[in-house]
């Protein structure tokens, strides 16, 4: 991967008109509308909206797991749309991390191992030490714990934790506080706030919750599949 473009932008995410549709002929749903967006390493991005707006088919194509039906999506200054499908996989394990509403991790496994899994499914230049993210995060108490074993808010900063372990350029969260109290949720934000800046990460965060809102450097409304900057 080489890149001598220097703006720094296209080192984070990067969306230019990006358009998605979902089925064909009659019952076509256009779910993101010519959709452009950067956001910086370093940046958390928070994305508000209703329902159906289309705010984890964002997610969705800046991760790379949906291909746009048209426009160019980068990550780490490397143009998702155009690399081989070998390549794109290899630019999802270690460029991009993903974090779920529910955490998604893997039951048999302890925190700490949630942690090293990353590491063991590929090669990874430079990985953050799973035992230091694990104190990072707060969590060093928990490390020979199984989820089963673990509160809300203890799953989602393993499943944070263990997004962030191979260094990626590009965070995706997509309503990390839907299943946790008040208390929890701010905790929440503002760790992924923390590891943003401090790691240069570029994080978009998809939510309903507006009293998280205070911790993200942005705020995007998605309103039937249009990105419009939000009054908070
Ligand atoms: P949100 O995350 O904001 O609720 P989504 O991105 O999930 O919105 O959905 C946006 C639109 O795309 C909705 O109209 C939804 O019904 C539609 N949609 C999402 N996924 C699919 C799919 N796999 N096939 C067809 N339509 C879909
Ligand atoms: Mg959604």
């Amino acid at each position: 991967m080489t890149s001598t473009t220097p703006t720094t932008t296209r080192h984070g995410l990067h969306l230019a008109d990006v358009t998605l549709t979902y089925g064909d002929g009659e019952s076509t749903v256009t779910a993101l509308d010519a959709v452009s967006l950067d956001v910086e390493p370093g940046e958390l991005l928070a994305v508000v909206g209703p329902s159906g707006s289309g705010k984890s088919s964002l997610l969705a194509v800046a991760g790379g797991l949906i291909p746009p039906t048209s426009g160019r999506v980068s990550v780490g200054g490397t143009d998702l749309t155009s690399v081989s499908s070998r390549r794109l996989a290899e630019l999802r394990r270690t460029h991009i991390g993903f974090v779920f509403q529910s955490g998604n991790l893997v039951p048999a496994l302890t925190a700490i191992d949630q942690l090293r899994l990353p590491l063991h499914l590929g090669r990874v230049d430079d990985p953050r030490d799973p035992v230091a993210l694990l104190e990072e995060v707060g969590m060093t108490h928990r490390a020979d714990r199984r989820p089963d074993k673990l509160s809300g808010g203890e799953r989602q900063r393993i499943g944070i934790a263990r997004a962030l372990v191979t260094r990626p350029r590009l965070l995706l969260v997509d309503e990390p506080t839907a299943a946790l109290d008040r208390h929890r949720s701010q905790e929440i934000v503002a760790l992924l706030a923390r590891e943003a800046h401090d790691h240069g990460v570029a994080t978009v965060m998809v939510t309903h919750d507006h009293d998280v809102l205070h911790h993200c450097d942005r705020v995007l409304q998605m309103t039937d599949g249009t990105l419009t900057s939000a009054s908070v």
